[in-house]
């Protein structure tokens, strides 16, 4: 029986912020609804004290942003994005169309088609998130999406260079600078001065998440991405100070980010806690990373392997961390996580900013029925189907009796007429 030396906030009080924010996000979009580019204006100079012209970047606007990145910023845009892009492509190349005779005469098939125009948020909050632009925007471009647009919030009253670069490096064709709500219903709901778009996709905090949660079904969204959680699994044969290390790397994305501890050595508990109250004095970001750890971070002590695979399904982390002398056994035996992080040598924030694999991942136990943000979710599979005349017949019979079952004459008719002409009395 597993036991907790640090327990996080309660399920209630949990509850009690997400309705709060839930009735926020609602007001905002309904009045983006009913007075566009107007409210726009007002909610980003509320959020942001932000209202520039246009929030649209012009072309030499792009530019001079480029101006003000050293040449090491952007080649390092680059080889990340080469990165993204070409796991990106490995995957979108695993996706076969298919078509075949599934019965004599009867040929069904799928076909991969991208979506038209997506609009991708990239968060800036806190932090200018550079990365989620390759994240969504590179794989975008993968897909073979035709429009792609793309807003952040400013950073420090501007718009953040690195993320501008980014963006046009990754191909942006519309580049905004707006955040939060205001950014994802003006590109969900489109206004006087911008398209809307299918789908909205990328990561933010508890606002941006719940604004494409209720948004879905207007738009498509790509999956419930919001603020960041960490699950450190780890055995004797790692130490307090590599898994102090992962746990606060992750807890300073945001003060509302969960980090757990799960292991199966009390030791390592208790020399864990110990690293990261000794980090958080060192910490630059130790403010809202310690925040986080006072108010979200758990460490449980499992029984056994088993049991933490257990718990850690339960727990269906963003991002889990393997530490343990066989990280393969999480790998064959996990089934709920985000994307899974095998061994001492590799880490979150690998994947967060540069190794290919998608940053963009579900939180708050989204990761018991999607995985993250890949190529994938840009591109519909589509049904096709075609029939000989004898297949048709033969089909019809069926169609027609099943039709009768549900009392759906229409449909029955449509069997029928074909039963009619194909079948041996017709022809
Ligand atoms: P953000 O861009 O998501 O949000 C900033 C915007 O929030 C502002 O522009 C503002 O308009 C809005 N906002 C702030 N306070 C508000 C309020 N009281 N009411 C309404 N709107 C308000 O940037 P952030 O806040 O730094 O958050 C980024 C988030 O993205 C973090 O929580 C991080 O963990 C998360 N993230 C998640 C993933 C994932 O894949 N799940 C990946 C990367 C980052």
């Amino acid at each position: 029986m597993a036991k907790y030396l640090k327990e996080g906030m309660s399920v209630e009080e949990v509850q009690t912020q997400d309705a709060k924010v839930r009735g926020i996000v609602e007001d905002i979009l309904g009045r983006i609804e009913s007075e566009g580019d107007a409210a726009i204006r007002d909610y980003s100079e509320k959020f942001d004290a932000w209202s520039p012209d246009s929030f649209r970047l012009s072309r030499e606007q792009i530019e001079a942003c480029y101006e003000q990145l050293d040449q090491q910023v952007i080649d390092d845009i680059r080889f990340a994005q080469e990165q993204v892009r070409n796991f990106a492509q490995i995957q979108r190349n695993s996706m076969l169309d298919v078509e075949e005779e599934t019965l004599p005469g009867v040929v069904l098939g799928h076909k991969h088609i991208p979506m038209n125009s997506v609009g991708c948020y990239v968060p800036g909050g806190k932090y200018p998130l550079v990365a989620s632009a390759h994240m969504s925007v590179v794989t975008a471009k993968v897909a073979g999406v035709k429009r792609v647009i793309a807003a952040a919030p400013p950073f420090n009253g501007e718009p953040s260079p690195a993320i501008v670069v980014a963006m046009d490096m990754a191909g942006a064709d519309e580049i905004y600078c707006f955040g939060g709500v205001q950014a994802v219903g003006a590109m969900a709901i489109g206004t006087e001065t911008i398209a809307p778009v299918d789908m909205i996709v990328g990561p933010g905090n508890a606002f941006v998440a719940e604004a494409k949660r209720q948004l879905f079904g207007r738009v498509g969204i790509d999956l419930f991405a919001g603020p960041t959680e960490t699950l450190v699994i780890a055995d004797d044969s790692c130490d307090g100070e590599l898994c102090a290390a992962d746990l606060l790397g992750q807890a300073e994305h945001g003060p509302n980010s969960p980090a757990v501890l799960l292991t199966n050595s009390e030791q390592l508990a208790r020399d864990t806690m110990a690293e990261v109250e000794r980090q958080l004095t060192v910490l630059p970001t130790a403010e809202i990373a310690g925040a986080a750890w006072r108010d979200y971070g758990q460490v449980i002590v499992a029984d056994s392997y088993e049991e933490m695979v257990e718990i850690a399904d339960q727990i269906a982390s963003e991002h889990v961390q393997v530490m343990t002398r066989d990280p393969d056994y999480f790998l064959n035996n996990m089934s709920n996580y985000g994307a899974l992080f095998l061994g001492q040598e590799t880490n979150v924030s690998y994947g967060d900013k540069v190794i290919g694999t998608n940053h963009t991942l579900p939180t708050k136990k989204a990761a018991r029925y999607t995985g993250g943000l890949w190529v994938g979710k840009f591109i519909k599979t589509c049904t096709f189907q075609r029939v000989t005349p004898e297949a048709s017949a033969m089909v019809g019979e069926y169609c027609s009796r099943l039709c009768a079952v549900e009392g759906f004459a229409g449909h029955k008719e449509q069997a029928d007429i074909r039963v009619r002409r194909y079948g041996k009395s017709g022809g």
